[in-house]
């Protein structure tokens, strides 16, 4: 018997996350599935700036599992989501971190999974050229991954979504050099999960790791989401032993009883003395 078979599993997402997310469900954990898509979590924050996100990420999917909690009454768990999109913390790479929540209603037990990676499109260009807007769409993935235009700037209030054929792209890039005071358009990719295959990926690997956490028991009482709560840092450089900022021990802790157990990190044993602030200060 699976987990959470006969159990209720709303997916609360206005954007089709249930997509990257029904099968492996299934496949793992069991439950009957539900998709409450009737909040308008952009709310919350949109990719396009529109309305800005005021909380952190997890924040926001913790405010989420709350407003669900609220509007599904008869649900055993809710699952929420939520997407960033920034540059890599060391190098100039755009950088994707989503994260899926889980939480239990009855056992009010939260558990999250997460992707973070260099796998995404986002990207814009600035343009008043058809030619060089068609060469953007074609190098984003267009038309399977979709785009939005602004006449002159990021910042008009002018926005055009959902522009998925290449008929829209025409009309709209005409649209919006007839709107525009520069003659220029403002072209990005669509961040927003059905628009965008590339990013539905990464939430199905963070749904992936969020099943690993989930089916992670307890040693002593057997609950699931038995995971990381601690990263304990210093593995020691191979020259001289000098401790580094990576991993050296994760510390795994139970929701419920508390128990915690420390596992050393299976990465490596040293680090290469170039990350060492001693041999590489
Ligand atoms: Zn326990
Ligand atoms: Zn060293």
């Amino acid at each position: 018997m699976k987990l959470y078979e006969g159990q209720k599993i709303t997916i609360f997402t206005k954007h089709k996350k249930e997509n990257a997310m029904v099968e492996l469900f299934k496949n793992s954990i069991g439950g009957d599935i539900e998709v409450y898509d009737k909040f308008d979590t952009d709310k919350l924050g949109t990719f396009s700036r529109e309305i800005s996100r005021k909380k952190s990420q997890i924040d926001t999917a913790r405010k989420k599992i709350k407003i669900a909690i609220k509007k599904c009454k008869e649900t055993d768990v809710i699952v929420s989501s939520e997407g960033s999109f920034t540059s890599h913390p060391d190098a100039p790479i755009p950088w994707n971190i989503e994260l899926v929540m889980f939480y239990d209603v009855k056992k009010k037990m939260e558990v999250y999974g997460f992707y973070a990676g260099s796998e995404t499109n986002q990207s814009h260009i600035l343009t008043n050229n058809y030619e060089e807007a068609l060469d953007f769409a074609k190098k984003i993935g267009f038309p399977s991954h979709q785009l939005i235009m602004r006449p002159d700037s990021e910042k008009s209030k002018h926005i055009v979504k959902d522009i998925n054929t290449k008929s829209k792209l025409k009309e709209t890039f005409d649209y919006c050099v007839l709107k525009s005071k520069t003659g220029k358009v403002f072209i990005e990719t669509d961040m927003r999960a059905y628009a965008n295959p590339t990013r539905m990926k990464n939430i199905e690997k963070a749904t992936k790791n969020l099943i690993d956490n989930i089916l992670n028991f307890c040693p002593r009482c057997q609950e699931p989401g038995f995971v990381v709560s601690e990263v304990i840092r210093g593995l020691p450089c191979s020259q001289c032993g000098f401790p580094s900022d990576f991993p050296l021990e994760y510390v795994y802790s139970c929701w419920k009883c508390k128990k915690t157990v420390t596992k050393k990190s299976e990465e490596a044993a040293t680090v290469n003395p170039m990350y060492c602030h001693n041999c590489n200060p």
